[in-house]
């Protein structure tokens, strides 16, 4: 008798969900249930989904049941493009998304001077020219001159990357450790800014940016290695935590060196990565060749669906507000330039090569009309030398501008337009400058325009070009609303609807993954996020001041308010 009940309480002991939402607003973008009220997960998977009846059973004394109280679940946020690992670095650098002017850079690095050790990098980020009340004094094309920089930091190397990644600015000491001089000539796809007299300003754009990075890197190189490793694991721990808070569950990254993917690897298989990722991989083609060769089949959902590596990153242009994304007309402001093409077409037509035979998908960047076009161009030619190989799901990271003759050719291509729809939003100030008026209507962040010809687009932030929060990103695609109040060609909105797909079920398309999670239905990931508010009824201003009160990573709470 007494082994009777033993065996039936083990059999409801393991049945019994880990977690129980119930009393809520569930929406699942599952067609075949939109909404629910109740949710149980049990090893890691839904197991029931319904009214809080049908879900009723599910809750045995060793469940988390929590009470919604009429609050909006949606399956977990999937951030699809941004950087991993420099949104832990932004966390440990100095943050110049703030500063009002040059001169309170200036200031930061100051006050980080006198605590350096002599020689140390004094490192920060988040920088835009644009975003300063006054134009620096003196500037070379509205860029600050290192002078300033370098007598409040003599000995110390300075180097602040721009808030785009696309470029940093360095002092003097940097410049000399990176054996920078006027003599020292552009290096491809990269330009040394100089002044009228021919001598380095400090600034340092796309290619040219690796002069000082390598520089960097050396003396990093030298520190011991338990002080790097240190180091490294802290910086996926932040990255980790402020993904987890926002209410991320899934992270796409947009290019990481092989040794940061092992190092994730290793989290994942040990159990300590709280969120899941999938990673591009960023390296030359030998060394795409070599990871092949050294990951067989690649790696796809392993340690319990938390790390999958199936993709590789190139990058066709700039960015746009430093004028290097690569147009088919000259900038508006600076008739000269049509931009810059960063990676040449042979080196990324290699890469694509290597990829439709290896079963890999290509994630290009390309923001300025040209750079898209070019990147379709290739994605076309390559498949169709490869017929049977098109269903690679090849993606075009950002998509900015789109000449209307190329918007139908996602679709017809299949190819996934990543975008970030915060982008539209922060850049549109400087938009209409750079492209005048005509064609920032026609091809500025035309999602809408996307859309209507069926191309799948993914949303995401870039983090840390932009704040990681899917909020803020949300808002900005349903409203495309500035900070300033201005709202941004509205015929291009997406439906709140739209703008929840792109986040969950288009982030879980853009991964292979459309059957493991971006909708919550039964035998699928229970990853979840809970937010304080209906970000899909609430009025336009509500939005941005919605918190996330729970995350949900496999039927764990993994962040709470
Ligand atoms: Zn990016």
């Amino acid at each position: 008798m007494r082994s009777l009940i033993l065996f039936i309480s083990c059999i409801f002991y393991a049945s019994a969900a880990d977690l129980v939402l119930r009393n809520g607003k569930i929406v699942t973008l599952d067609p075949s249930r939109p909404q629910a009220s109740a949710i149980a997960i049990a090893g890691g998977k839904i197991v029931a989904l319904g009214s809080n009846e049908d879900v009723a059973r599910e809750i045995q004394p060793r469940t988390n049941a929590i009470d919604l109280r009429g609050r909006l679940a949606v399956p977990g946020f999937i951030e699809s493009h941004a950087h991993f690992t420099e949104i832990g670095q932004s966390k440990i650098q100095l943050d110049l998304t703030a500063a009002r002017t040059w001169d309170d850079i200036v200031a930061m690095v100051a006050t980080a001077a006198k605590k350096a050790r002599r020689g140390e990098w004094i490192l920060g980020r988040g920088w835009h020219q644009e975003k300063w009340d006054r134009r620096p004094v003196p500037e070379v094309r509205g860029f600050p001159v290192h002078t300033g920089l370098s007598r409040v930091s003599p000995d110390n190397p300075v180097l602040l990357e721009h808030v785009s990644g696309h470029a940093v600015f360095v002092n003097a000491a940097a410049l000399a450790r990176a054996g920078i001089s006027a003599a020292t000539p552009d290096p491809a796809g990269g330009q040394i800014l100089k002044d009228s007299s021919g001598q380095p300003t400090g600034l340092l754009n796309e290619a040219a940016q690796q002069l000082a990075r390598s520089a960097l890197e050396r003396d990093l190189d030298r520190r011991s290695a338990a002080e790097k490793n240190l180091e490294a694991e802290r910086v996926i721990d932040l990255a980790a935590q402020e993904c987890l808070s926002k209410g991320i569950t899934s992270f796409e990254d947009a290019g990481s060196p092989p040794e940061v993917i092992e190092r994730l690897r290793r989290r994942a298989e040990r159990g300590t990565l709280p969120i899941r990722m999938s990673v591009m991989l960023r390296t030359s083609n030998d060394g795409f060749r070599n990871w092949i060769a050294a990951h067989p089949g690649r790696l796809i959902g392993i340690a319990d669906n938390r790390l999958t590596v199936r993709a590789i990153k190139r990058y066709m242009d700039g960015a746009l507000g430093l004028r290097g994304a690569w147009l088919l007309e000259p900038y508006s402001d600076l008739p000269s330039s049509t931009g810059l093409n960063v990676e040449s077409l042979a080196d990324i037509e290699q890469t694509a090569n290597i990829a439709i035979a290896n079963g890999y998908q290509l994630a290009t960047h390309a923001i300025g009309d040209r750079a898209v076009r070019e990147t379709l161009n290739l994605y076309q030619r390559v498949f169709a030398a490869n017929p049977g190989k098109a269903d690679l799901r090849w993606r075009i990271e950002h998509a900015q501008n789109i000449s209307p003759a190329d918007i139908s050719r996602f679709a017809q291509l299949g190819v996934i337009a990543a975008m970030q729809g915060i982008h539209a939003t922060s850049d549109a100030p400087m938009v209409i400058p750079r492209l005048g008026p005509k064609r920032a209507e026609e091809e500025a962040y035309v999602w809408r325009s996307l859309l209507n010809t069926g191309a799948h687009i993914s949303n995401g932030t870039d983090a840390p070009v932009e704040d990681v929060s899917p909020i803020q990103c949300f808002y900005a695609s349903v409203t495309r609303r500035t900070k300033t109040g201005e709202t941004f060609f509205p015929g291009q909105k997406m439906t709140r609807m739209e703008a929840l797909r792109s986040y969950t079920v288009e982030g879980a398309y853009a991964t292979f993954e459309e059957n493991l999670k971006g909708a919550l239905k039964p035998g699928m990931l229970g990853d979840v996020t809970v937010l304080s508010k209906d970000i899909l009824t609430v009025a336009d201003d509500q939005i941005l001041s919605t918190q996330v009160d729970y995350t949900v990573v496999g039927g764990k709470v993994v962040y709470e308010r």
